[in-house]
């Protein structure tokens, strides 16, 4: 890794679109020690009637990724600006990147900023998403999650660009939950599998119930 680039100690969320990696990061953000970032929040936030903003919501208007160079860059600035608020401690926090890196050539570019310590693979059908992500939609007002064409695109997008991530780090840091199952039973297999591999020395024997 070089030595200028900053490097953060970084959890993984990878899922498809409506896999839960939003809702799993803000809960988890709640624990001591633990910050979400989410490269579509940093999206939807910038100032839509810059030149800039209105650009990038575009591409997620039309369902497809903003370039890898924009990308890294905003997130790289992103990340300092945390750093220098305070939002995020270097040497304290562990990063839950979530929608980030977006493709194998984005975890490439990333790689001298992420110490990859565990990647959380939500896994779950097209078909189960689709009908959170419709309620989601309506619920938030994501303009990309209106559009029926606009979500199987998104599908496509994560089957050909993102899904290969998981080719690009050891299999020995990847573990898989059933991002299918109810949000609080997903949230339970997360927190067994962070304990398991980055806390072990916090695990204690099941409680009676
Ligand atoms: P998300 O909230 O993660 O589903 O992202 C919403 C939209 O923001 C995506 O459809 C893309 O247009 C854009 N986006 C978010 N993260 C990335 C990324 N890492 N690379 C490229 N585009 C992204």
């Amino acid at each position: 890794m070089s030595a200028e680039q900053p490097v953060y100690r970084s959890v993984l969320l990878l899922g498809p679109p409506g896999s839960g990696k939003g809702t799993q990061g803000k809960v988890l953000s709640q624990m001591p020690g633990f910050v979400h970032v989410s490269s579509g929040d940093m999206f939807r936030n910038l100032d839509h009637q810059s030149d800039r903003g209105r650009l990038l919501l575009e591409y997620s208007t039309r369902g497809e990724l903003v370039p890898d160079d924009v990308t890294i860059r905003l997130w790289r600035h992103h990340m300092e600006r945390m750093a220098k608020s305070g939002q995020f401690d270097i040497k304290r926090d562990v990063l839950l990147l979530d929608g980030i890196p977006r493709s194998a050539h984005q975890a490439e570019m990333l790689a001298d900023n992420v110490d990859m310590l565990l990647l959380l693979h939500l896994q779950a059908s097209q078909e189960a998403m689709v009908e959170r992500i419709h309620k989601r939609a309506l619920q938030e007002n994501r303009l990309d999650d209106i559009n029926p064409d606009v979500v199987r695109r998104r599908f496509q997008e994560y089957e050909a660009a993102t899904a290969p991530v998981l080719e690009f780090y050891p299999t020995d840091k990847i573990r898989t939950v059933d991002a299918g199952a109810a949000p609080l039973e997903v949230l339970r297999q997360i927190i067994e599998v962070l304990q398991v591999m980055l806390f072990p020395e916090t695990l204690q024997h099941s409680i009676a119930v």
